[in-house]
């Protein structure tokens, strides 16, 4: 399927999460994937995309900070973790990081997107 534009590259994206799957861009001109999607490609400046299921959920912990100043959405739970996942294919992608039973995860270790029902919630499941 073709895509162009930011509207129906980010419309496809949410109708995915929506199905309960994970979606990435991939650029029909170059094929460079992004997760989550752009609106121009930044190595050949495409707007044509496709997009593909990112079957397996889990990946590595390449990076996670604590967010004191959330935005209004989630002020009540100030002090929250974030994190960047690396999946197959490189792609990468930051979320909330729920970490096993308040026990703190680390850089290398591995985490699992979880899609919630009430979209467009999505959080990281760190074990
Ligand atoms: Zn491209």
């Amino acid at each position: 399927m073709k895509l162009y534009g930011a509207h129906d590259v980010i419309r496809a994206f949410s109708a995915e999460l929506r199905k309960g799957r994970l979606a990435y861009a991939e650029c029909n001109t170059c094929s460079q994937k992004y997760l989550p999607p752009r609106a121009i490609c930044a190595i050949c400046g495409s707007t044509s995309f496709g997009i593909r299921e990112l079957e397996n959920r889990t990946g590595v912990i390449v990076a996670k900070t604590s967010v004191y100043y959330p935005p209004a959405r989630f002020s009540k739970e100030s002090g929250y973790v974030i994190a960047v996942v690396e999946f197959e294919k490189g792609l990468k992608f930051m979320a909330r990081l729920r970490e096993n039973n308040g026990k703190a995860c680390k850089v290398g270790d591995r985490a699992r997107l979880v899609i919630v029902s009430e979209l467009p919630d999505v959080y990281l499941e760190a074990g």
